[in-house]
């Protein structure tokens, strides 16, 4: 779950953090990379300073840049409520970016948002409506696009919350709102298995090209494999294949290759440990070659899936369909020329 939390001065954003804190999720700031730019610049933190270097940034990395530099210390495990939110791209970016964004909107009512403020005694922080108005004005919209625009930030939002009523009440509502599994989301089976296809596929030793494979029997994986040069031989990428050291053009001397493919070591995999393959899913991040479709087919695999950058020969396609299996190409389709896509 990634929350965002919006609001303006006072309506009680810094509450609602430290309750999600208290709840399993990592809080973090779009204030700490501007934060984190100031000390690597050597001054002082200081509001006047924090709105014109947030304000820089965007304007020199475009309006998201403070979301996507929070965005790339973000790890998929974890549960995360964010701070600070005051651009519309900033949202867009989370939105597309992080699994399962919601935005929290809270507000208040002015009179009681600056006796708030007088009671946390920070300073910078507008105590009276006036000095709350003059600040707030230059914040809730603005013609510089690289300027706060907390306005569209609202419209953007989830999740509208009050809090006039007290620290109680904001965490009740906030509590319906974790109940609600509002912000809750997870991958689908085909993403789960084809993203630890790439994981897979990353340990290849192939200097030509990273394959991996996945195989599943009801949802669970049975057998995994990514292209290499044969156990106990010297690796591709320590001159164990001298075909693929030399980059033979696509297609060329395949019979001089001594890598086997990501299918074909999942396939083998399973035989190894004696486990049978018979009625599962295998899962490739690139389509199988007409080799390894036979394989498939022998070896009793129902579906094949594969990932969606790379066409199906008509061969292996035809062949596949006639034995009856179900084929799937995951979404993208065809993207490159077949003619550049073979081994
Ligand atoms: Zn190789
Ligand atoms: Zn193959």
């Amino acid at each position: 779950m990634i929350l965002g939390v919006a609001g303006p001065y006072g309506a009680g954003k810094g509450e609602a953090v430290a309750f999600l804190a208290a709840r399993s999720f990592y809080a973090l700031s779009l204030s700490d990379v501007i934060r984190d730019e100031l000390r690597e610049r050597g001054l002082d933190e200081t509001r006047e300073r924090m709105i014109e270097t947030g304000n820089a940034l965007r304007a020199a990395g475009g309006p998201a840049v403070l979301a996507e530099r929070l965005l790339s210390r973000m790890l998929p495990d974890r549960n995360y409520v964010i701070d600070s939110i005051r651009h519309p791209a900033e949202v867009t970016a989370l939105r597309a970016t992080a699994r399962g964004f919601r935005l929290l909107w809270i507000d208040a009512a002015e009179d009681t948002r600056v006796v708030r403020l007088r009671r946390r005694g920070r300073g910078g922080d507008p105590t009276t409506l006036e000095t709350l108005r003059a600040l707030e004005g230059r914040e809730l919209g603005s013609d510089d696009p690289a300027a706060q625009q907390l306005l569209a930030v609202r419209e953007l939002a989830d999740v509208r919350l009050r809090n006039d009523s007290g620290i109680t009440d904001l965490h009740a509502r906030l509590q319906e709102v974790l109940a609600q599994g509002l912000a809750f989301e997870r991958p689908g089976w085909d993403e789960y298995f084809m993203s630890i296809a790439r994981m897979v596929a990353s340990r290849s030793n192939c200097v030509k090209r990273k394959v991996g494979a996945v195989i599943a029997r009801d949802r669970r994986i049975i057998s995994t494999g990514y292209n290499g040069t044969p156990r106990g031989t010297r690796n591709c990428n320590e001159g164990g294949c001298p075909r693929c050291n030399s980059f033979a053009e696509g297609g060329t001397r395949l019979d001089e290759c001594l890598c086997s493919h990501g299918e074909e070591n999942a396939i083998t995999q399973a035989a190894y440990h004696g486990v049978s393959v018979r009625g599962g899913t295998i899962y490739s991040t690139f389509c199988p070659c007409l080799t390894c479709t036979k394989m498939i087919i022998n070896a009793g695999l129902a579906e094949v899936v594969w990932s969606a950058d790379y066409p199906l020969g008509e061969v292996s396609l035809g062949l596949l369909r006639e034995a009856g299996l179900e084929v799937r190409q995951l979404d993208g389709g065809s993207r490159l020329d077949p003619g550049r896509g073979g081994w």
